[in-house]
């Protein structure tokens, strides 16, 4: 069986997570979207709500499940008898930063990670950008699933 681990602070899920999540179902048996939990990182939304607006937008897809995990991703990965670990590609900074972090993976646990190239009309939406509108009090509904603009 194909499993993969989708790591992920997704505060908040966005466009961007949603088209990488989508365009891995076909290729995994099965999708883990995993919130690592960093208790020394500051969050705008609580992982109660980060659960809540990933389990919403993916409740029709049986392939897919939400939970949450602290510690090494490849050690909860393992716990999970995961064989992948899945990441989106945005830009050059994201490449530099996942191929350390990919390689790193493999060389201590033997997980591979599966990078998707973000699709060309995602490619500039992050959630920190989402998070400064929100904070001013602007529109996020072009950048967000309908589960979090409510
Ligand atoms: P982290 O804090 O681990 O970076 P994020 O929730 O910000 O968590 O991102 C999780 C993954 O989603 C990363 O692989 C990131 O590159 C990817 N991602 C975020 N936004 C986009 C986007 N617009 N297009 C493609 N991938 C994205």
């Amino acid at each position: 069986m194909k499993k993969a681990i989708f790591p992920g602070s997704f505060d908040p899920i966005t466009l961007g997570h949603c088209d990488i999540i989508r365009r891995a179902i076909p290729l995994f048996d099965e999708i883990v979207l995993a919130i690592g939990v960093n208790s020394s990182k500051k969050y705008m939304f609580t992982l109660e709500e980060r659960i809540a607006f990933l389990e919403k937008t993916f409740h029709d897809e049986p392939k897919i499940r939400v939970t949450q995990y602290k510690g090494l991703t490849v050690d909860f990965c393992k716990k999970e008898h995961a064989n992948f670990i899945l990441r989106g590609l945005r830009n050059p900074a994201d490449f530099e930063f996942e191929k350390a972090i990919a390689q790193t993976n493999r060389l201590i646990s033997g997980i591979d990670t599966v990078f998707l190239l973000t699709s060309a009309d995602t490619s500039y939406i992050s959630s920190s950008i989402v998070r400064d509108i929100l904070r001013n009090g602007g529109d996020i509904s072009k950048l967000v699933p309908k589960t979090v603009q409510k």
